[in-house]
């Protein structure tokens, strides 16, 4: 059949394949960025975060999340020599779905602590940001009237690496930031998953944000990560939505008792809240405070940074471990070959792992 927009007169108006866009992030722009040299010795670095100097903390941070080994090296020697001066903080993690309410909300606690005298650093856990680039979490724009305070530390995301790396540097941070004399550490993670473990082994509180209303498929909670919780709290409860929010209050508490008893005798909490109104903040801190009086009390408070700390020990021996194996170029090499004959069938995976794994301890 003829069809006129074929019609040699219209060939303007066809609809030509489009030049493929460019990538947003230049890929040469990481190979160009100059490797710079710490500026300060250790001493120094140690010296300036004592006296709370944030620049110099923030090029500090700047090193722990650093790949290169020389960078390594000094911001172990700084942390190392921060760690008698850190410990000194409430650390609360904050986690809910994207679109949660998770920046407005961190923005109005904030200004809630501030308008107390604390010092906040504002950290943030996001494995996914190496894939997405650009990170989301711990953006400052984010947080617009929080970000302008001198009493608070923001700092996105580190982007680089596995999800143990990125939460180690992130704990890392912690004990720099307390260190500094910041006495209250929020660490933001997005509720999706894996990311939750690693900020609970790395608090004294977590904060679970909900919606009420919105339906399982927005709220994408596990259950696994409410029953991390330490509190529940419904953000949006503002203007014609306050009693769909009482109405979600009522079935998590519901559903909290189906959980089994928590370790330190604490009975999770579900409170609402507007994070944009700025309504229900003082309740949620009232309540952490009732949880921290309650754990120092009773000795669970100290138990649990204890026993975090010794899962970090753990953390960092298998992060290490296989940093060393799989930046090994001999194994990289057999790995790849042995991944071949895995697939084509040749080879069982257990005799393929064995044979790695012999040649790795050869060559230690
Ligand atoms: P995040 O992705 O979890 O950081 O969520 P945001 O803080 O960016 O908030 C997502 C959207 O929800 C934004 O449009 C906010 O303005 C809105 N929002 C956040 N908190 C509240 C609140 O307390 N009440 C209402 N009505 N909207 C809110």
């Amino acid at each position: 059949m003829n069809h006129i927009e074929n019609d040699e007169q219209y060939k303007g108006l066809a609809v030509n394949k489009g030049v493929a866009s460019p990538p947003t992030i230049n890929p040469y722009l990481k190979k160009q960025r100059r490797e710079r040299k710490p500026e300060y010795s250790v001493n120094e670095y140690v010296e300036g975060i004592l006296k709370g100097d944030i620049t110099i903390l923030s090029q500090a941070v700047t090193l722990v999340e650093s790949t290169l080994p020389q960078h390594s090296k000094i911001a172990q020697e700084v942390i190392e020599k921060c760690l008698p001066h850190s410990g000194n903080s409430l650390r609360i993690g904050i986690t809910g779905v994207p679109g949660g309410g998770k920046s407005t909300s961190i923005d109005s606690f904030g200004m809630h602590l501030m308008a107390r005298n604390k010092k906040l650093a504002v950290l943030a856990i996001d494995p996914s940001s190496e894939l997405t680039k650009g990170s989301i979490l711990g953006d400052k724009t984010r947080m617009e009237q929080l970000s302008i305070q001198k009493n608070a530390f923001i700092r996105p995301s580190p982007s680089a690496g596995s999800l143990g790396g990125v939460a180690r540097k992130t704990r890392e941070t912690i004990i720099l930031c307390e260190a500094a004399g910041f006495d209250t550490i929020f660490v933001e993670t997005v509720g999706v998953g894996q990311s939750e473990t690693a900020v609970r082994s790395m608090v004294d509180f977590f904060l679970l944000i909900q919606l009420a209303g919105t339906g399982d498929e927005l709220q994408g909670i596990k259950r696994g990560i409410m029953e991390m919780a330490d509190a529940i709290i419904i953000n949006k409860a503002d203007g014609n939505n306050v009693d769909k929010a009482k109405l979600a209050a009522g079935q998590f508490r519901n559903a909290l008792h189906l959980f089994p008893p928590t370790e330190s005798g604490w009975i999770p909490k579900v409170l609402t809240y507007s994070g944009y109104y700025g309504t229900g903040i003082k309740d949620i801190f009232d309540m952490i405070d009732e949880y921290e009086s309650m754990a120092r009390e009773s000795g669970y408070f100290l138990h649990k940074r204890n026993q975090q700390n010794k899962y970090w020990m753990y953390e960092t021996i298998d992060e290490q471990l296989k940093d060393h194996f799989y930046g090994n170029p001999e194994i990289k090499a057999i790995i790849e070959n042995k991944e071949g004959l895995v697939m084509g069938g040749e080879v069982s995976s257990f005799i393929a792992a064995k044979d790695i794994l012999d040649r790795y301890f050869k060559s230690i």
